[in-house]
């Protein structure tokens, strides 16, 4: 699980692999509109619950986040993505 910890921050950059940089990623690529169909980029902005990351957290701008909800919440619609995990199937 990602815990967030202010006063270690600075000490833990190692361990950051996705969210070291607190820059919006769709931003810094450009991307204004986020396809649902890619799983693979929609993936590294959910917990491995699938829960929506939030965009303090990913450093995702509002903006952003708004359109990448939107698009993961069609994933699901669309089955490309578990709406959650429960215990019984992460462990499975
Ligand atoms: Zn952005």
């Amino acid at each position: 699980m990602f815990h967030y910890e202010k006063q270690n921050d600075k000490y833990k950059n190692r361990n950051y692999s996705f969210f070291k940089k607190k820059v919006c990623y769709f931003c810094v690529n450009k991307l204004n509109e986020i396809d649902y169909k890619d799983v693979g980029l929609l993936s590294k902005f959910t917990t491995e619950r699938y829960k929506i990351i939030p965009g303090r957290t990913s450093g995702t701008c509002a903006k952003h986040q708004r359109i990448l909800a939107k698009a993961i919440k069609k994933a699901r619609l669309m089955a490309l993505l578990p709406f959650s995990s429960s215990k019984r199937e992460l462990g499975r």
